[in-house]
C-alpha cells in the first residue's frame, strides 16, 4: 500500500510509535525510527522490521532542540532521498495539579510534545511542498479535546498540536500535503503504566468498547491517514478511544 514511501516516525522506540513504525513498514514504507534515550529499543524495532523483510534505520534526536529535529528529517532525505510521511508521535507527560505545577513541568511538556512536532513538521514540509505530496499525522490525545485534570500542561500541548494540525493543513493543502491528527484515549504503553490502578479501572469502566486501547489500534488509524485512500482528508482529528470521550 505504501510501497517505496519514506516515513519518519518520532518516538518510534516504544509504545504507539513502535507499533506505527512496524505497521508502516509492513505496508511497504521505508522507515526512519526516531528515538531520544532508548537506543537499544530503537535498534530492536529496526532489527524486527529488517528481519521481516522491511527497511528501517534508527536516528537519535532530542526533538526539544530545533537543530536535532532538522537533522532527523535531513537524515531521512540523505538516506532515502525523500520524505513522504511524517508521524509526530514523540511525547511525554509530567502530571500534577494545576496549582502545584512547577514552571519546568509546564515548559518541559510543551517543548517535548508541541515544539518538537512543530520543528519536525516545518522541516518535513519543505521537501513535501517541493515534491507536491506528503502525509503528516500528529499524535494528539483526547486530553487535547476534553482536558484532563492533573494534565494542564499535556492537555494544552495536545490542544496546541490540534491547532497546529489545522493551520498546517490550511497552508499545505494546495500542494497535496495533508495534515491530520489522531487523538488516542487510554492506550496501554509505558506512559500509562505509571498511572495508579484505581484510575486505570475507572477509565476502563467508562469505555463503551469494554477494553483499554492497544498501540496497534492507533497504528491502524495512522496507516489509514497515510494511505492513498485518505488523499481527500486533511485537517481532521480521528479519535481512537473506544468511545471513551463520546461517553463522557
Ligand atoms: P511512551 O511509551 O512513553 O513513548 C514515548 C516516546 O517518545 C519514546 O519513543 C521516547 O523516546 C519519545 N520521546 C520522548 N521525549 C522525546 C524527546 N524529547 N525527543 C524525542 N523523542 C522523545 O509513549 P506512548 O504512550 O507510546 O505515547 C506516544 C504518543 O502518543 C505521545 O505523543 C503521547 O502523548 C500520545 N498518547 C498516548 C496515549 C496513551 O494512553 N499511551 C494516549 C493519548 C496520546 P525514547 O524511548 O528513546 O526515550
Amino acid at each position: 500500500m505504501l510501497d517505496g514511501a519514506v516515513a519518519v516516525v518520532t518516538g518510534g522506540s516504544r509504545g504507539i510509535g513502535r507499533a506505527v513504525a512496524e505497521t508502516l513498514a509492513r505496508s511497504g514504507a521505508r522507515v526512519v525510527v526516531g528515538y531520544h534515550s532508548q537506543a537499544e529499543a530503537a535498534q530492536e524495532v529496526v532489527d524486527g522490521i529488517t528481519a521481516a523483510g522491511g527497511v528501517a534505520v534508527a536516528h537519535r534526536a532530542d526533538l526539544r532542540e530545533r537543530a536535532q529535529a532538522d537533522a532527523l528529517i535531513g537524515a531521512a532525505q540523505a538516506r532515502f532521498g525523500r520524505v513522504d510521511i511524517l508521524v509526530n508521535n514523540a511525547g511525554r507527560t509530567m502530571d500534577g495539579l494545576l496549582l502545584r505545577m512547577r514552571d519546568d513541568d509546564w515548559s518541559e511538556v510543551l517543548r517535548a510534545d508541541l515544539d518538537g512536532a512543530f520543528f519536525c513538521l516545518r522541516a518535513a514540509a519543505r521537501p513535501m511542498l517541493r515534491q507536491r505530496s506528503g502525509r503528516i499525522v500528529n499524535i494528539a490525545s483526547v486530553a487535547g479535546l476534553v482536558g484532563n485534570a492533573g494534565q494542564a500542561n499535556y492537555s494544552a500541548a495536545k490542544a496546541g498540536l490540534i491547532g497546529l494540525t489545522r493551520a498546517a493543513a490550511a497552508e499545505l493543502g494546495s500542494r497535496q500535503v495533508t495534515v491530520n491528527a489522531v487523538a488516542p484515549g487510554w492506550i496501554e504503553t509505558d506512559m500509562t503504566a505509571a498511572v495508579p490502578a484505581a484510575v486505570r479501572e475507572s477509565v476502563l469502566g467508562r469505555v463503551p468498547l469494554g477494553r483499554l486501547g492497544r498501540p496497534e489500534d492507533v497504528a491502524q488509524a495512522v496507516l489509514f491517514l497515510a494511505s492513498p485512500g485518505a488523499a481527500y482528508i486533511t485537517g481532521t482529528v480521528l479519535v481512537v478511544d473506544g468511545g471513551l470521550t463520546m461517553a463522557g
